[in-house]
């Protein structure tokens, strides 16, 4: 495929900004328990489209759970979780389209081994979007144009650096033009000279105007983008604040807390 080689016109990451400002993530009243263990309390957050939330807290404080739920990798008790006004479907094609709406990047990267990059890029939107094999093509070397490993393309995942084979799980995640991306500790499994190559794309996602819900440790990326700090602990949201005002005035002692041991 020496046509997929040729340089193209730049696309950009995020299309469609048109509108910014409606909800597009809404949590009310969520609750989960795992047994005996209540890991969401009560969750209420309301995500605008164009927003980038920061969530931080201490381990175990149901953070990664949360994320879970907003595609339905996991199950709540009770409350309501909608996407863009629509309420998650409960299985089938359905919900399959509704979780495409959705990207995630995880902090173990998942890429298919058996597959290459090119391929891992295209997957999904050939099978869920019908997307014809040439056009999503096109479409996954503009993105890994985007976030720098176009060049890496006909190689196998085991054949990439952490950090390029998360910036390739970014670009998989941006092929299916999710309404929203969610990311996971994205960096945490990275050796510390990769982490800021992962960062620099999800900064440049986020001035792009994607939505995003990031559970993330780097506090310098907290501040660059961060339009929201969600403050979780013993699975309750405690605080939210613009990053100026949760990093300067913590309102809770268990902000403060978190706060001392990670400044
Ligand atoms: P965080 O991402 O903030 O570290 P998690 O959402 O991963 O927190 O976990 C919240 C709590 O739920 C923890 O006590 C964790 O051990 C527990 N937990 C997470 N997943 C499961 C599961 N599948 N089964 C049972 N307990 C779980
Ligand atoms: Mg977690």
């Amino acid at each position: 495929s020496e046509k997929l080689e040729e340089t193209r016109p730049v696309a950009p990451l995020v299309p469609g900004n048109e509108t910014t400002g409606h909800p597009l993530v809404e949590l009310t009243h969520v609750e989960k328990h795992f047994g005996d263990l209540h890991v969401l309390k009560d969750i209420n957050l309301t995500v605008n489209k164009g927003e980038v939330l920061v969530i931080v807290g201490p381990s175990g404080s149901g953070k990664s759970t949360m994320c879970r739920t907003i595609n339905r990798l996991e199950t709540i008790d009770s409350g309501d979780i909608r996407i863009d006004g629509k309420a998650l479907p409960q299985e089938g094609k359905e919900l399959a389209n509704l979780r495409a709406e959705v990207g995630m990047v995880f902090q173990s990267f998942n890429l298919f081994a058996n597959k290459t990059i090119l391929e891992n890029v295209t997957l999904a939107p050939i099978k869920v979007r019908h997307m014809d094999k040439k056009e999503a093509e096109r479409l996954a070397m503009d993105l890994l144009a985007r976030v720098g490993v176009d060049s890496q393309a006909n190689k196998m995942p085991s054949q990439l650096s952490g950090g390029q084979q998360q910036r390739v799980a970014i670009a998989r995640a941006l092929a299916m033009r999710p309404k929203v991306m969610l990311f996971d500790e994205p960096t945490s499994a990275l050796d510390p000279e990769m982490v800021n190559e992962v960062l620099d794309v999800m900064v440049e996602l986020a001035h792009e105007g994607m939505t995003m819900l990031c559970v993330t440790h780097e506090m310098g990326f907290a501040r660059k983008a961060a339009d929201r700090i969600v403050f979780m602990a013993d699975g309750q949201i405690l605080e939210q604040n613009t990053p100026d005002e949760f990093f300067e005035h913590p309102k809770t002692e268990r902000a403060k807390d978190f706060l001392s041991k990670i400044l």
